[in-house]
This record gives C-alpha cells, sequence and structure tokens, in this order.
C-alpha cells in the first residue's frame, strides 16, 4: 500500500547520532514543509548511530506518517548514508538534502523551492558566513575549494557549498547512476552537471552534538576529492622527477667540468647526502601517491554494494496525522 505514495518533495537527512537534535529538527522541518503546502516526505537515515538516534526516528515516523526511516547496518559515512536516503526517497519532483544538526537552517528550504524555476535542475544554498566556525576549519576550506578548482578538470565544484541543495528528481536519476565507492559527494553533483542556481544562507552553528569531523577526516576527506576528481598529482610526480633529473644531470656536467679544470678535489659528502635525502624522500612521496590510487582503484574492483539497509520503513500517507 505505501508504495503506492509519491510526494512532491522528499527531505533526505542522513543522522549519525543525533538523538538531541532530531526532534527539534523534525518540527522546523514541518512547519517548513507545510508551509510550501506540496505533500512531502521526509527520509531519515540512520548511519549506525550509537545513541538513540533510531529510537528517536520510530517515535517521529509514529506520530507522523510523512517519516520513512532507513536503518543501515553500521556507519557507512555520511556520503554512502546521503545515497542510501536519495535510494529511497520516492519523491516525483524534488529531492531536498539536509543534514539533521540545524547547520542548514530548515527555514532555507522554503528559498530552495522558491528560487527552483524550471530551467534549473539544482538549487544549492551556498553558506554567507560559517559563523561558528574556527578560522583554521575557515582557512582549510578556503584551500581546499581553490586547489579542488585548478585540479577538478572540467568539474567545477562551488565554493562554500554543502550538500544542502533541491535537485530534481532527473537529476537524482543521473546521480545514482554514479555507484561508485569513494564517493565524493560534492564532486558527484557538480559532475553530473544540469543547470543550477545557488541561494545565499546564513549557516548556523551546529544546535547540539559534536561534529563528527575532525582535521584528520577532513585531510582525508579533501585527498577523497583529489583523487576522486583528479589525476593531476600523479602527472605532477612525473614532472617533479623529470625536473630533478634535469638538475642532476646539469650537476654531474658541472663537476665533470670542475674536475677536468682544477682536479679531483675530495669532497661532498654532505652534499651527497643531501642529494640522496632528497630523492629517496621524492620517492617515497611519489609510491604513496601512486599507492593512494592503486588503493581506490582496490577499492572500485570489489564491487561491494555500497551500503547494506538493516530496516525500511516507508512513509505512510495513509496513516497521517488523525485529524488531517
Ligand atoms: N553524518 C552521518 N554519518 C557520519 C557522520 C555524519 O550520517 O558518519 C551526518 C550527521 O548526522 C549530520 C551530517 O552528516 O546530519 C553532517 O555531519 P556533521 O555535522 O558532523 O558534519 P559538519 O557539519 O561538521 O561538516
Ligand atoms: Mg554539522
Amino acid at each position: 500500500m505505501p508504495s503506492g505514495f509519491s510526494p512532491a518533495f522528499s527531505v533526505v537527512v542522513p543522522c549519525y547520532n543525533e538523538q538531541e537534535v532530531l526532534p527539534i529538527f523534525h518540527q522546523r522541518l514541518s512547519a517548513v514543509m507545510e508551509g510550501i503546502g506540496a505533500p512531502w516526505e521526509v527520509v531519515y537515515v540512520n548511519d549506525g548511530s550509537r545513541d538513540q538516534t533510531l529510537a528517536g526516528m520510530y517515535a517521529l515516523a509514529e506520530q507522523d506518517g510523512r517519516v520513512s526511516v532507513v536503518n543501515l547496518s553500521r556507519n557507512f559515512g555520511k556520503e554512502i548514508a546521503l545515497t542510501a536516503g536519495l535510494d529511497h526517497a520516492r519523491s516525483t519532483r524534488g529531492i531536498i538534502v539536509i543534514d539533521a544538526d540545524l547547520q542548514d537552517p530548515p527555514e532555507v528550504i522554503a528559498d530552495l523551492v522558491a528560487a527552483w524555476t524550471d530551467d534549473v535542475d539544482t538549487v544549492y544554498a551556498r553558506r554567507n558566513t560559517r559563523e561558528g566556525e574556527s578560522i583554521p576549519k575557515r582557512l582549510t576550506a578556503w584551500m581546499f575549494y581553490r586547489v579542488m578548482k585548478r585540479l577538478g578538470n572540467k568539474v567545477v565544484i562551488p565554493p562554500d557549498t554543502g550538500d544542502f541543495r533541491l535537485m530534481s528528481r532527473r537529476l537524482v536519476d543521473s546521480l545514482l547512476l554514479l555507484r561508485e565507492r569513494h564517493r565524493f559527494m560534492k564532486g558527484l553533483f557538480a559532475w553530473v552537471g544540469f543547470p543550477s542556481r545557488a541561494v545565499l544562507y546564513d549557516r548556523a552553528p551546529r544546535s547540539a552534538g559534536k561534529s563528527s569531523f575532525n582535521y584528520w577526516s577532513l585531510w582525508n576527506f579533501a585527498l577523497e576529492g583529489i583523487t576522486s576528481f583528479s589525476v593531476l598529482p600523479l602527472q605532477l610526480s612525473t614532472y617533479m622527477g623529470l625536473g630533478i633529473s634535469i638538475l642532476a644531470v646539469c650537476y654531474g656536467i658541472w663537476i665533470v667540468g670542475c674536475t677536468l679544470l682544477f682536479g679531483n678535489r675530495v669532497a661532498g659528502y654532505p652534499s651527497l647526502m643531501a642529494v640522496i635525502l632528497f630523492l629517496g624522500g621524492i620517492q617515497l612521496m611519489t609510491v604513496g601517491l601512486i599507492g593512494e590510487y592503486v588503493g581506490r582503484i582496490f577499492n572500485e574492483t570489489k564491487k561491494r554494494p555500497l551500503y547494506l539497509v538493516e530496516a525500511y520503513r516507508p512513509a505512510q500517507e495513509k496513516e497521517r496525522t488523525p485529524e488531517a
């Protein structure tokens, strides 16, 4: 019976340890979606939370027939949880992606919908400010977007844009064709293309709980972004090697010249050491770099499913709030 329900909007929310914010989030989201006035559902994806998030989701589903719950078998990470949510979104028109922690204010959805005209497939929310984020985090984010801009040949990732956006059914269907394991969502959104539009908003500080991203995971995230969308680093090592070889040849010629002109004076142990260490470092770095790519190839060739669903409870518009 519930399979017949296809709302105009699906809101996809990946959640990892969000028990405190979930009820507030749902309240604010419902208010906004009711204001829009089209049939909607919300798909909560529990990404292996270790607190009461799942119980909270089921409680919401009991009260509200527009709630779908997808429970993943373990923690798969935000990018994959998001994909699971998109796979389970049944909307025929628009699909909205938003974080549960209220950093993306649900009220902005109204602006996204308002800005969504026939000529664009996606409306993404672009941050005006990064309130409550530390200077180093802002700086690293700024650097990341600039590096990506240089590296991501032809795929342009809009800066200061998270996953918070509204997408058309056709865009989501295209996005879901990309089943790679290493999912750098911002890059994938950009890769599918289609006309887009930006809406500015103020990103709020996290309302409760804590961010599950530290600098190490942000570094890995950046690495993911770069290696999934560019092979330039691999080419770079070729040119670096070439440059060093040319310098080494010049150096060799210079030494031969000196020996012929001034005779052989034994010296240069320190310089020899320096050159060996320098080259060794470059080689290790290059091998490591290749390893990053080989590791990703290895992971992709296993062709494992992206995620496993432990339970799925679809929204049931029939059971909608009694008074409605
Ligand atoms: N999240 C998830 N799985 C994870 C980590 C995070 O589903 O392994 C969700 C989290 O519940 C939130 C969103 O992804 O809704 C963004 O996470 P977070 O606020 O930690 O990231 P930040 O805002 O710091 O980038
Ligand atoms: Mg957050």
